[in-house]
């Protein structure tokens, strides 16, 4: 059987380190055909549109798609190009697994934590009132009727958090197969439940009733957002996957990248009942573009993941592997894996797959 999957290569760096995940999969012979489709700046040059809608269907058809990342014209068309598809994909999980592949300057080792983020709600619904929208005084009245008298001055700009039981309950269902089909032990949901006891109440509420469909195979518990913050800095080898609302999700996900080695090596998914696009977490870094000097890990880590949801497991274990071999081996890697004083010796982003690309024949 052949995959046939789209290829978003984006802009600036995106080209590079598609082209680079491209030529590890190949080295794999997982039989892919490429349907090379465009987004963003490229796009806009190319066909009027930074979001086209051949490359909209070409996504729908094939269900999974692997992406470069895309560079947002300031002041152009739609705020992200990235959350327009997310929304028209409903791709309401973003799964960032953050696990230690040996990166040299982090503190913590055995660091293997994966973060299922929801992607559609929450603080980043968008339903938002500017200083003066006629709005604030019904909202303003609405507080005071239940029992916030003076809480909403009249010079407030506010943002909705809205939390669903169904979208909850989806996200934290996904976390739950997840932990099922990966071998995980225990998933924790993340809230700050002891005060905001109606939207994040609802998400516990909703996590424990879901857990216990998982009783006896999955584990579980919950942390307040502030308490996980510390422990994951101190102690983060001790989690396992992570389920969370979409601002604490983005936050936390940050956090975990910087915890295994930063931009370079975080990859991506954002996944929905049946569409998936898998990308690196690092954006289109301009300056970069052309360069072949940037870290690939992050798109080749993300082709990985994309092999996993392809249910091509094993392809995808050797993949993680020769990435992590090489990145010990500590010689054919980019500038940013590297002590300042070695940087001279780093290799370009095309060396370092074919690197990881020629561990793979050897295994
Ligand atoms: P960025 O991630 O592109 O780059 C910030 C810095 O991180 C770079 O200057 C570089 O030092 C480092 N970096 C990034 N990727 C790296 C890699 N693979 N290897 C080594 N170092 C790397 O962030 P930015 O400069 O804030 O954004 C540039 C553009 O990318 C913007 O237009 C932004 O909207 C877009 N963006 C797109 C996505 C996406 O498509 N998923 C995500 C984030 C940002």
């Amino acid at each position: 059987m052949v995959y046939k999957i789209t290829l978003i290569p984006g802009d600036g760096i995106g080209p590079e380190v598609t082209e680079a995940a491209k030529v590890c999969l190949k080295s794999l012979g997982v039989p892919i055909e490429w349907e090379i489709c465009l987004a963003g700046e490229s796009a806009l040059e190319d066909r009027g549109s930074l979001l086209p809608e051949d490359t909209l269907e070409s996504i729908k058809r094939n269900k999974v798609a692997l992406k470069g990342p895309i560079t947002t014209p300031v002041g152009r068309g739609f705020r992200s190009i990235n959350v327009e598809l997310r929304k028209k994909l409903d791709l309401f999980c973003c799964l960032r697994p953050a696990k230690d592949i040996g990166v040299i300057n982090t503190v913590h080792k055995n660091v293997d934590i994966v973060i299922c983020r929801e992607n559609t709600e929450d603080l980043y619904a968008g339903v938002e009132f500017d200083l003066g929208d006629k709005f604030i005084k019904d909202i303003q009245k609405a507080a005071e009727s239940s029992g916030a008298k003076g809480v909403i001055r009249e010079d407030t700009a506010v943002s909705i958090k809205a939390i669903s039981r169904f979208r909850s309950e989806r996200i934290i269902r996904f976390a739950f197969e997840y932990a099922l089909a990966n071998n995980r032990k225990k998933v924790t949901c993340v809230h700050k439940a002891n005060i905001l006891k109606y939207t994040d109440g609802l998400f516990l509420k909703v996590f424990n009733a879901v857990a216990q469909d998982y009783q006896g195979k999955v584990d579980f518990d919950d942390f307040i957002i502030d308490n996980l913050s510390m422990q994951l800095v101190l102690r983060p080898e001790r989690f396992d996957v992570l389920v969370l609302p979409n601002l604490y999700g983005d936050i936390i996900s940050d956090l975990c990248a910087g915890l295994v080695g930063g931009l370079g090596v975080a990859a991506g998914a954002n996944i929905g009942e049946n569409i998936a696009v898998f990308e690196p977490v690092h954006g289109s870094a301009p300056k970069y573009a052309g360069k072949n000097k940037v870290n690939p890990t992050a798109t080749i880590l993300s082709a990985a993941l994309m092999l996993r949801y392809l249910k091509e497991t094993e392809a995808a274990e050797k993949l993680e592997k020769a990435v992590q071999d090489v990145i010990k081996e500590g010689i054919s890697v980019t500038y940013d894996l590297l002590p300042a004083d070695k940087r001279d010796k780093a290799a370009s982003t095309m060396q370092m797959a074919q690197a990881i690309a020629a561990k793979i024949k050897n295994y």
